[in-house]
C-alpha cells in the first residue's frame, strides 16, 4: 500500500493516463465498435482516430497535474485537436447525438480508468482529493466536448446556408421556367376564345398543338422538380446504402415503359451490373433522365431502336462504370460539351417533329447527381448513330472512404 501526497495522487494518475493513451484509444474504438450498426473503421478510419484521440488524451492527463497553468481551453494544441475531430466528424456525416455519445463514453473509460488504476496501485487519497480529480476529468472533457460540438454544429451551419443559398437559386430558377410555358398557355386559350380563330381550323390547330407541348413542358419540368425534391434527406441521415443496379434498372425499364411502346424504343437492361453502396434515390434519378433522354431522342427512321443499360469494362480499382448507350439521333460535335450545361436543348428544333419537350435541365441533374455521388459522367455521341453516356461511380461513398471528401450535396440541381 502507497500512501500518496495529494501531488503524489493526482500525478501518479495523470502519467498513468498519458501513458496508457493509445490503450485507452483503442479501448474507446472497441466500445464504439459495440454501439456503431457498421464496422467503426468504415466511419472513422481509425488511423485519423488515433491521429486525435491520444492526443486529446495525454492533453487532458496534462491537465489533470497542472489545472491552474494549463488552463484546458486556453492550450491551442488540444482545442485544436477538438475542433479538427468536429470537422472530420461533420465530414464524415455524423450526428450530434452520436459525436456526444462518443465524449460520453471516452470520459466514461477515462473514469473506470482512474478509479481502476488507484485500486491497483494501492493509492489512498482522501476524498477531497478524489472528488477534485474527477471534477478535473469531467470539466477537461466538457470544455473538449463543447469545442468539438461548436466546431461541428457550425460546420453544420455554413452547409445549411450554402444548401439555402442553392436552394434559393433553384427556386428563382424554377419559377422563371415554369412562367414561360404558363405565359404562352394562358396567350394560346385567349387566342381560342376569338371567334375568327375558332373558325379557322389552321389557326385553330396550330393553337392547339402549342397548348400541347407547353403543357407536356410543364408536366416534364414538375416531374423533375418532384425528383429533385425526393432527394433531399435529414442532414444527418446517410442515404448511402447496398444496392444492385440491376434492380434500380429495372424499375427505371418499368416506368418509362409507357413512354418507350409509342416510339418502339426497346429497354433493354444487361446482364452482370454491379452492386454497390451508394445514395439509390439518385442514381434512379440519373438512369431515369438518361434513359428518357434516349428515348425522347430516338431516331424515327430506325427500324430497330434501342437504349440500353450496361456494366462498362475494366473499371478503375475501386469504381464500377455504368453505360446508357442508344441508338438514336445522336448529338452534334459542336453541342457536345454543352449538354451538361442548364438548358441547353440541341435538338429544340425538332420537338415538334418528334412529339417531344423538354427544360434543359435533366442532364445538368444527372451531373450533379453523379457528382454527389462521388462519380464522373461522360458523353459520346454520333450524328445518325446514337449516343453513349458512361457514369463511373466509386463501389463506396467518398466520405466512408476518404473522410476529407466534401458530403453530398442535397436536393441541388445548380
Ligand atoms: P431536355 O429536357 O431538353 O431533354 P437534357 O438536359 O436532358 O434536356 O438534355 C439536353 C440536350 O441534350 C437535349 O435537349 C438533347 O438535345 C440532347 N440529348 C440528351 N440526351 C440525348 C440523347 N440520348 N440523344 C440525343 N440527344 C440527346
Amino acid at each position: 500500500m502507497t500512501t500518496a501526497t495529494a501531488e503524489d495522487f493526482v500525478g501518479i494518475v495523470s502519467q498513468r493516463v498519458e501513458a496508457e493513451r493509445h490503450v485507452l484509444a483503442g479501448d474507446w474504438l472497441r466500445r464504439l465498435n459495440d454501439l456503431l450498426p457498421v464496422d467503426a473503421n468504415d466511419v472513422f478510419p481509425s488511423e485519423q482516430l488515433l491521429d486525435h484521440i491520444p492526443t486529446l488524451i495525454r492533453e487532458i492527463a496534462v491537465y489533470l497535474r497542472a489545472p491552474a497553468d494549463e488552463e484546458i481551453a486556453a492550450n491551442t494544441i488540444v482545442i485544436d485537436k477538438a475542433r479538427e475531430l468536429g470537422r472530420l466528424r461533420h465530414d464524415q456525416r455524423a450526428s450530434v447525438h452520436q459525436l456526444l455519445r462518443e465524449y460520453e463514453i471516452l470520459a466514461d473509460i477515462l473514469e473506470t480508468f482512474v478509479v481502476e488504476e488507484t485500486r491497483r496501485l494501492g493509492l489512498q487519497p482522501s476524498s477531497e482529493e478524489c472528488f477534485e480529480l474527477l471534477r478535473r476529468l469531467t470539466r477537461s472533457s466538457r470544455t473538449l466536448l463543447r469545442t468539438t460540438v461548436d466546431t461541428f454544429v457550425s460546420e453544420y451551419m455554413t452547409a445549411i446556408e450554402d444548401r439555402n443559398e442553392r436552394i434559393k437559386a433553384f427556386n428563382q430558377m424554377a419559377s422563371h421556367e415554369l412562367r414561360s410555358p404558363i405565359g404562352t398557355l394562358l396567350f394560346a386559350a385567349a387566342a381560342l376564345e376569338r371567334g375568327e380563330v375558332r373558325a379557322d381550323p389552321v389557326r385553330t390547330e396550330k393553337i392547339t398543338a402549342t397548348i400541347k407541348t407547353n403543357a407536356q413542358r410543364l408536366s416534364w419540368l414538375v416531374q423533375n422538380l418532384q425528383r429533385v425534391t425526393r432527394l433531399s434527406s435529414p442532414l444527418d441521415v446517410p442515404s448511402e446504402q447496398d444496392v444492385e443496379v440491376a434492380t434500380i434498372a429495372n424499375e427505371v425499364a418499368r416506368q418509362l415503359q409507357e413512354m418507350a411502346l409509342p416510339r418502339q424504343v426497346r429497354i433493354v437492361v444487361g446482364d452482370e451490373l454491379p452492386e454497390l453502396c451508394t445514395d439509390p434515390a439518385r442514381l434512379e434519378l440519373a438512369l431515369i433522365n438518361l434513359v428518357s433522354n434516349g428515348i425522347k431522342y430516338s431516331d424515327p427512321s430506325k427500324g430497330d431502336s434501342f437504349v440500353e443499360i450496361t456494366a462498362g469494362k475494366n473499371p478503375p480499382e475501386g469504381s464500377c462504370i455504368l453505360c446508357v448507350r442508344d441508338n438514336g439521333l445522336g448529338i452534334p460535335e459542336a453541342d457536345r460539351a454543352a449538354v451538361f450545361e442548364r438548358f441547353f436543348r440541341a435538338h429544340a428544333h425538332l420537338d415538334a417533329q418528334l412529339g417531344v419537350t423538354g427544360s434543359g435541365l435533366g442532364l445538368a441533374i444527372t451531373a450533379d447527381c453523379i457528382r454527389a455521388m462521388g462519380g464522373a459522367i461522360e458523353c459520346e455521341s454520333t450524328v445518325g448513330v446514337g449516343s453513349r453516356f458512361t457514369i463511373t461511380l466509386p463501389l463506396k461513398p467518398p466520405q466512408i472512404r476518404n473522410s476529407s471528401a466534401v458530403a453530398p450535396k442535397h436536393g441541388d440541381a445548380s
